[in-house]
């Protein structure tokens, strides 16, 4: 069976061959404050940094999970308010987490086939989902360019769950930045990259709530020692080095997406098909979605899965009238060929 569900989905052929490799060395059984774990976890650094074009000047640390990260950022940053832009299941739960840990929550709701507005706040930090996973729309680099300018003194924190390592991501439009590897990197759930600002570790280290043992001081101060807070998962971190020694340098990753992003929407037009997205400043680059009635869709997901192929069901509110398709990294050009074509059949 072949996921094209976007995420977890399809993993890099080389995983098991790269966990044999990590028993073979010992790797799975180092203690982590040793030289050879802080070996592998700043070679990991390396590669991410490299891979992805990140910013010399931001730091990575790890964690487990996307939501783990949701609540993280909001137990560590926020002085008076996170504000939250949403359009979808992933940035509202977020902003539901937020209305439990911050001081104060806000909620700035936008419509799927429009560009958020932005708002004037006294919030100090500002919370978006770079790519809706639940309803394949993304945020433009415009608009992140214009929540910059308008939004100093706040920090940004982006879930860049189902981007990262997909698309050219501007680091610099923002302060936090984090994904769990199941989606782009194309690797085994259980590990989540956190991207962050000098202003982030400030505001941080200034505020250093320290009551909760997931803080981001705690982070930040053992990753610059080659180091985590607790016993992490090895193995995710030296997957997620070896899969960003692999791929090319993210600015090729994004092309070879968009091309397969273009020849998919340009086969939904052939069949007559409608996507849930319409506006193409909207659209997601990593994740399609198709609308129709529940009965069609339950037929192409059968059909497909029939022929070996898993595709995403709609989420939340589109569960039953969406299908969606990843268009991850790890998913190869044959295989998309492959899908197309029977799809075409239907
Ligand atoms: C998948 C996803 C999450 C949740 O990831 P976990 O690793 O399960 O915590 C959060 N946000 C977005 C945008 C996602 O796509």
């Amino acid at each position: 069976m072949i996921s094209f569900y976007p995420g977890p989905s399809r993993i890099w052929d080389e995983t098991a061959t790269w966990v044999k490799e990590a028993c073979d060395l010992g790797l799975l059984s180092v203690n982590h404050r040793s030289k050879d774990f802080a070996a592998m976890l700043s070679a990991t650094t390396v590669s991410l940094k490299s891979t992805l074009q990140i910013p010399d000047e931001y730091e990575i640390f790890f964690t487990s999970s996307a939501t783990e990260t949701w609540e993280m950022i909001l137990q560590s940053l926020p002085i008076r308010a996170s504000a939250h832009y949403f359009n979808g299941a992933f940035g509202e739960k977020w902003y539901d987490y937020a209305t439990w840990l911050a001081p104060k929550a806000e909620a700035y709701p936008f419509e799927i086939n429009e560009e958020p507005v932005v708002h004037f706040t006294s919030a100090d930090l500002i919370c978006i989902t770079h790519n809706e996973t639940s309803n394949a729309t993304q945020l433009s680099r415009t608009f992140l360019e214009k929540l910059r300018k308008s939004s100093e003194g706040q920090l940004i924190a982006v879930d860049a769950t189902s981007s990262m390592a997909g698309v050219s991501l501007p680091w610099k439009m923002a302060d936090i930045w984090y994904a769990s590897v199941q989606k782009c990197f194309g690797l085994p759930a259980g590990l989540c990259v956190v991207v962050t600002s000098p202003a982030a570790a400030e505001r941080a280290f200034h505020l250093h709530k320290s009551k909760h043992y997931n803080g981001f001081t705690s982070a930040i101060e053992n990753a610059r020692k080659g180091q985590t807070t607790h016993t992490p998962n090895v193995l995710g971190i030296w997957l997620c080095g070896k899969a960003m020694e692999k791929v090319k340098s993210i600015i090729e990753v994004e092309k070879s997406l968009l091309s397969r992003k273009q020849i998919w929407y340009d086969f939904f037009i052939s069949k007559g098909w409608e996507s849930l997205i319409q506006n193409p400043e909207c659209q997601s680059q990593t994740v399609l979605a198709v609308k129709g009635e529940a009965e069609w869709i339950g037929k192409v997901k059968s059909e497909t899965q029939k022929a070996g192929f898993m595709l995403g069901n709609g989420y939340g509110k589109w569960k039953d009238t969406t299908f969606r398709i990843a268009n991850f990294p790890a998913l190869q050009e044959s295989e998309h060929q492959k899908l197309i074509e029977l799809l075409r059949s239907l």
